[in-house]
Order: C-alpha cells, then structure tokens, then sequence
C-alpha cells in the first residue's frame, strides 16, 4: 500500500453468502472497480469483477469470507487497478445494524466488534455477515483504517416520540424494543443531494425521500437530520416491499396461530419472504408486476394500487410531521425506474398543489426534477450511491483522527 497514489476507500457489503464491494474516489464518487464475490459456502462461488478493461467472471470455490476476500485481492492484481498504486485511505464496511450505540460512522476497534456482537439479536440476517467481513478485511489490509458505516446511525435523531413503540417498560428498557430504521446511508445521500439541486442549505430543506428497492422505506428529513422513518425494530414495518408487506396489525401472529396453527418461525418466514409484492402476485418484481398490470391482470392492479396507497399513507403521515414541505424525492431501482409508481403516488397530492410535470417524468433519466416550477413541492429523482455516501463517511473519519 502506498501513501502517495490517488485517494480511494474500498467499500465492503459483507452478507452470509456474498461479498459486494467497490473501490471508490471518497471526493468524486467515482468507481474505478466494483465487484461481486457471491456463493460463498456452497459449492459453486461466483466472482465479478468489472473495472476499466471490461467485466471479468468466473467460477471457483469460496468456502469462507477468508477466501473471499483473497479472491477480491487476486481480482484487483489480476485485472486493476493496482491496490498498491493507490492510497487506501479506508474500507469503509456496510453495517446493518448499530443499534442506539452507533450515531455515526466509526472506526473499527475490538469494542465496536463487540457492539456489533452485541447487536445480532437485532438484526440476525445481517450483522453476522457484517462482521465477517469486517474481521477479514483487518487481516487483508492490517494497516488501513476500518471504518463501520451503519445503516441505522442516521435515524439516531429522530426524537423520542417517533422512535418509541408504546409497549411495556421492560421491553424497552431490557430487550431494546424500538424503532430504529434503515437505509440510513441511502436517505443520507439523498437528502443531501436535494438541498445541492434546490441550491438551498441543507438545514433550510424539509424533505420526504422514498428508497423505493426491493426492500423499502420513507424518511422525513428536517434540515438533513431525520425525524421519522418507516421501517422500525426491523426492516419489515412500513411499506409494502417485494417479499416484505409492511404495516400489519400486530393482532396478526395470534390470529394466525388460533386459525392456522402458525408458529414463530412459518409467521417470520412468511412476513420476510412470501409477502408484499410477492405475496399479491408470484413475483416479487415491480418490473413484471407493472407489466401484468397494464396487460390488465387484477391481481397485479391490486398489488400496485396497494404500494401506491401506502406510500401515500407515509407522504400524508410525515408532510403533517414536518410541518412544511420542500421536497419528495424518489430513489433506489423502483423510484429511479419506474413513471408509473411516480406518476400515481404525485398525481393524488394535486389537491396540495403538487404538479406533476409528465414528460419529465417519463424522461427521467439519472438526476431530474419532474414537477412543474409551479408546483408547491418539488419533486425529484435522485439515484442513491450508497457506495459514495459510505466512502465519503469513511475517509471524513479516519481525516479527522489525531
Ligand atoms: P435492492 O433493494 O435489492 O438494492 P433495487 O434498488 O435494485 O433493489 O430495486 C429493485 C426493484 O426495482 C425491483 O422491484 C425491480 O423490479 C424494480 N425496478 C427496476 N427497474 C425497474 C423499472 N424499469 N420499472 C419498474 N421497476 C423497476
């Protein structure tokens, strides 16, 4: 490793079976590669790795994130760009969970591991893997910072009234029972990016962003600073997901053990994977929904008028929350593609003067604004970067250590 090449972090999304990552300018965002390593433990893994000569795949075994990480490593000798002409300022890990500990980006020390230990009950699908990653990276690369980016950290300010649950005392005093929200880095960047396209401050701006993906959330942000989010102890609360349905009445699990004889594990299983879009469809796609919609299927006119409806529940809900209204922006593979889910959810706040401008929205493409200048709000979309957002966090960090 070198101290005198260009600036870069590596980002790393360390999963059970999976290692994403991608080697970024923390000042321009620019990605000089990205890869996927995923299959790992089973036995065939897979490898991707695309930078500036091409993509480059193959087949190999990936036991462990160990091995993972090595082939991350061959990856960069192999193709590019030289680890060793950079200047590795971080890697900069995707965590899920950081729980009321984590309001900020944080450098990796045994005591944070331990947090995020800590923390797995919490987030049991996505912590472990988190940590994986992080371990191995420290023995990769001894000598670079290690910078944990939690998906929860920015939702650490929403005040008490949105973040608490009324439920009884020891459940929130002992077992840690409250709202804590994800997508943190996501709403993050977002918010960020429609204060700099408004050319307003960003402690002027109220803005509602919808991270609109297979999983998904809304956010209220007041001057950069969350206020309310809608996924809550869990990514399951909120809006109506691909595989995940959101909001249901927690009268549910004992509804559906009297009736159906439902236990923990087939209630859990069915609200994670077997709901929301799929669980109304087959298919947890917007892509083939929206196409089955307008080929006049009912099942899938449903399943989109539900989405719509409950984004607009969350719209109402944090526009009376915030008090005032700058900005909606859309984002993530749902709201940067899709006119039609945009188009619904703009078109029913005409009555509070919001105007979609519908060719624009049609058009859109990358960053865009796609309401009229005359309307009271303005809308837009704005691809997330997460990986940006992550590596910004991370190298701002390890700048302003000692
Ligand atoms: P993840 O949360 O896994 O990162 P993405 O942000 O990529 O997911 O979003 C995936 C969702 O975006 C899927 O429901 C997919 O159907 C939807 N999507 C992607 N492109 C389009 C499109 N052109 N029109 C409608 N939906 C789209």
């Amino acid at each position: 490793m070198t101290t005198s090449g260009p600036r870069r972090v590596l980002v790393v999304n360390a999963g059970s079976s999976s290692l994403k990552y991608q080697l970024v300018d923390p000042d321009t965002g620019v990605s000089d590669a990205t890869g996927l390593v995923e299959r790992i433990g089973l036995p065939a893994g897979r490898v991707r790795h695309t930078c500036a000569s091409g993509t480059h795949t193959h087949e190999t075994t990936v036991p462990d994130h160990v091995r993972a990480m090595a082939v991350l490593r061959e990856a960069f000798a192999q193709h590019g760009p030289d680890l060793s002409e950079v200047e590795l300022v971080a890697v900069g890990h995707r965590v899920v969970h950081g729980g009321a500990d984590f309001s900020e980006p944080t450098v990796v020390t045994p005591a944070v591991v331990d947090a995020v230990r800590r923390l797995v009950p919490l987030a049991p699908l996505h912590n472990p893997g988190n940590l994986q990653g992080i371990e191995v990276a420290q023995r990769t690369f001894p000598d670079v910072p290690q910078v944990a980016v939690f998906d929860t950290a920015f939702h650490q300010t929403m005040p008490a009234a949105a973040s608490t649950y009324a439920v009884p005392r020891a459940w929130r005093e002992q077992y840690r029972v409250r709202r804590y929200g994800f997508h943190g880095t996501s709403h993050a960047y977002v918010s960020r990016r429609v204060a700099d396209l408004l050319g307003r401050p960003l402690e002027e701006v109220a803005t509602i962003v919808l991270h609109l993906g297979n999983g998904a959330s809304a956010t209220a942000v007041d001057g950069g600073r969350s206020v309310d989010t809608s996924m809550g102890l869990t990514p399951l609360e909120g809006l109506v997901m691909g595989t995940r349905p959101g909001d249901v009445d927690p009268g549910l699990p004992r509804h559906l053990a009297e009736v159906a004889g439902l236990s923990v594990e087939d209630y859990d299983r069915a609200l994670s994977k077997e709901s929301g879009l799929v669980g109304l469809t087959g298919s947890a796609d917007m892509r083939d929904v929206e196409e089955r919609f307008e080929a006049g299927d009912p099942d899938a006119r449903l399943a989109f008028d539900v989405v719509v409806h409950r984004l607009l529940h969350y719209v109402g809900a944090y526009a009376a929350i915030l008090g005032r209204l700058d900005a909606i922006a859309f984002t993530a593979g749902i709201g940067e593609h899709s006119p039609l889910v945009r188009a619904a959810v703009v078109e029913r706040l005409a009555g509070f003067g919001v105007r979609l401008d519908a060719a624009a929205n049609e058009s859109a493409h990358g960053e865009a604004v796609i309401s009229t200048p005359d309307s009271s709000v303005t809308v837009l979309v704005v691809p997330t970067n997460e990986e940006w957002e992550i590596a910004r966090q991370a190298s701002a960090v390890v700048d302003a250590l000692p």
